[in-house]
């Protein structure tokens, strides 16, 4: 099994694992100014992707045009499949008004039709003429995002097996279940996400409490607290603590539309009435409302 990096080494971003020249794991854009890709040019068959974070999934479309004839297939969940179609379009419109382009509305539509959802625990056969060799991977549920995935591939005709862990998260969260680690499978080749390698987590309840009362701290003072979130995984957490600590947000962003996905995938969700609730309490900002809420 011959595996080369082409990002997401000693950087946060554009993590890309390309198995043999045939199989990527993650295609991911580093959102940096100006935005840095993937290094070389690759023609895969098959791209499997952890989840739906910009830095693992952003390029995913970009790999539909340069392959005309065969496009490769998209591996991912149904939450991820959705969340990389909202993304990629928020990737062309920030483009527009910042210089670059990667790929086109057609790419996203090509990338849609040669999507194929996968279950965490299914078994996917990859064994076409195209591959020269029989490969096989399974997914298991990360406890990143909803839909996150660690991936498990199997190369038949070399006896060897890798687990790709994406981005990980051990311990539930309020939107998530923590990484089902018994059930990840033994493996040849561990390649293991890691960001906070070496650094110990505060306690989750006592991080919790310190960002309520320094939130009631600045209102009680006449203050606003801004709490700036990435749009997909932390939005709705954020969301959720403030609704268990009884504080009414105003939600703004994508964070509303990767709410919206969320609700209509509820089995990737610790528990789905508790998001429900706390969104449903919370005010939304429209474009109109904006400059009212921030005056
Ligand atoms: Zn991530």
């Amino acid at each position: 099994m011959k595996i080369k990096f082409l990002g997401g080494c000693e950087e946060i971003g554009r993590s890309a694992i390309l198995i043999d020249e045939k199989i990527v794991l993650d295609y991911g854009l580093r959102p940096s100014d100006p935005p840095e890709i993937p290094v070389g040019k690759i023609s895969p068959k098959s791209v499997i992707v952890s989840h739906a974070h910009l830095d693992h999934s952003g390029m995913v479309p970009s790999l539909m045009s340069s392959n005309d004839n065969s496009a490769p297939d998209v591996y991912l969940t149904s939450v991820t499949g959705d969340l990389t179609q909202l993304m990629s379009r928020d990737t062309i419109k920030v483009g527009r008004d910042q210089g670059f382009c990667f790929f086109g509305v057609e790419d996203i539509k090509k990338m849609v039709a040669q999507t194929r959802y996968v279950d965490y625990g299914e078994r996917i056969a990859l064994n076409s003429s195209d591959y020269g060799a029989d490969y096989e991977f399974e997914l298991f549920n990360a406890g990143h995002i909803p839909g996150s995935a660690a991936v498990h591939l199997k190369k038949e005709s070399e006896d060897i097996s890798l687990l790709y862990t994406g981005d990980l998260k051990m311990g539930d969260t309020r939107l998530m279940e923590s990484a089902a680690l018994e059930e990840y499978p033994s493996s040849d080749i561990l390649l293991v996400e890691s960001t906070y390698y070496g650094r110990n987590h505060q306690d989750r309840k006592e991080q919790e409490r310190e960002f309520i009362d320094s939130i009631k701290e600045t209102l009680n003072s006449g203050g606003s607290a801004i709490v700036p979130c990435f749009a997909v995984g932390r939005t709705q957490e954020v969301v959720m603590i403030l609704h268990s600590y009884g504080l009414t947000p105003y939600v703004d962003g994508m964070g509303l539309s990767a709410f919206r996905t969320f609700r209509n995938h509820p089995r990737f969700l610790r528990d789905a009435d508790e998001l429900n609730n706390a969104f449903n309490d919370s005010v939304f900002v429209n474009a109109k409302k904006r400059k009212k809420v921030l005056a």
